[in-house]
């Protein structure tokens, strides 16, 4: 499992010196090779390589003051940056934000924050500020991304592992229905509703687009008024945050086996309308973070196939039918023993028994 760190950096005059170096060469190089690119059709990273030391070394010698991993590391992500843009990307102006790669294989990165030391290839100690909740992390750290943002200020991000959590013993398990109606509903019968608020702000926002289009674009009038939407969008991104993060916490505190169901386009219902478009972003940073939590904690977190059909099949018989496929339909009346359930519920009471035998093959296989 992987996690991130964020520091603040504080190079002395030297270290600033160099760091500005490796930009400079890494933007010069970028820019150089994509006009080349621009200008005669696509070029392989491996024969910019070959080209940068046969030529381009030779006639611009202050790339030689940064070491050749940069300067390779940056011409693949002029590759990558080339295969994911439609046209070409662009150029890197002095105001992108600046970054480079500091990996561990290149020289021990030192991180004792006991100590508060901290030994970068290239650059040597510097000085940092930033969370102390960790001790000792070097052993696991994989790289370091040195970045300057916008303000001038540096940061080092620190990608690392740490090692998987014991698990837990479990003795409890939930399973989960996402649907429309209902953002969440459990098996437990908890059911966590959609948040009404979208729909409001979704509505506002609606509306003032359509006063911004009559503005002139650009126009002092515009930007404010952008701004003004702006902020709605701040404000429902919050208050979904917020919602989320109660979500997660709330169920995987409480239980040690979670399951749901996989996520497929048939379960996505965006359609363009902004609420739905944030549903569907909900639905599946739900999941991604309930996952990520589970295994933080040492629980389990189970996925079942999409195939299941859970909306099909009566919890209290097993019996299926096939009529349950109109999303409309909030109740399941089962004919053969008279079952009568809301719908979600009974989904997800089946999507916990499918997880139970997961976990039971899982224990099993062991
Ligand atoms: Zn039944």
């Amino acid at each position: 499992m992987y996690r991130t760190y964020k520091y603040r950096i504080y190079p002395d005059d030297i270290q600033e010196k160099q760091i500005n170096k490796i930009y400079g060469c890494q933007r010069f190089v970028y820019n150089y090779y994509l006009s080349k690119i621009k200008d005669n059709g696509y070029i392989s990273s491996r024969d910019n390589i070959k080209d940068f030391n046969i030529n381009l070394k030779k006639n611009y010698p202050f790339l030689s003051e940064v070491d050749g991993l940069f300067i390779r590391k940056t011409l693949f992500i002029l590759d990558d940056d080339i295969k994911k843009s439609n046209d070409h990307p662009k150029y890197r102006g002095k105001n992108s934000k600046d970054k480079f790669i500091l990996s561990n294989s290149y020289s021990n990165i030192i991180f004792d924050l006991e100590k508060n030391r901290l030994e970068l290839p290239f650059l040597g100690e510097i000085k940092f500020r930033g969370y102390k909740n960790i001790v000792k992390i070097d052993d696991n750290i994989i790289n370091v991304t040195i970045t300057r943002e916008n303000t001038g200020k540096y940061y080092a991000n620190f990608l690392y592992k740490i090692p998987d959590k014991k698990r837990v013993n479990a003795t409890s398990i939930v399973g989960i229905d996402i649907g429309i109606k209902n953002l969440i509903t459990l098996s437990d019968g908890t059911i966590y509703e959609n948040n009404r608020y979208l729909e409001k702000y979704e509505k506002k926002i609606s509306q003032m687009q359509k006063v911004l289009s009559k503005k002139i674009k650009g126009s002092n009038n515009y930007k404010k008024y952008k701004k003004k939407i702006n902020i709605i969008y701040n404000k429902i991104a919050r208050s979904r945050k917020f919602y989320i993060d109660k979500i997660v916490r709330e169920i995987v505190e409480k239980y040690d086996i979670i399951v749901c169901e996989k996520l497929t386009t048939k379960n996505m219902i965006s359609n363009g309308n902004l609420s739905k478009q944030i549903l569907d972003a909900s639905f599946t940073e739900i999941l991604k973070r309930i996952e990520s939590k589970a295994e933080e904690k040492g629980k389990y977190f189970y996925q079942i196939d999409t195939y299941y059909p859970s909306s099909q099949i009566c919890s209290v018989c097993g019996n299926r039918q096939r009529k349950y496929k109109d999303l409309k339909e909030r109740e399941y009346l089962c004919p053969k023993c008279g079952n009568n359930l809301d719908r979600d519920y009974n989904a997800s009471v089946n999507i916990m028994f499918e997880g139970l035998k997961l976990h039971m093959k899982r224990i099993n296989s062991r």
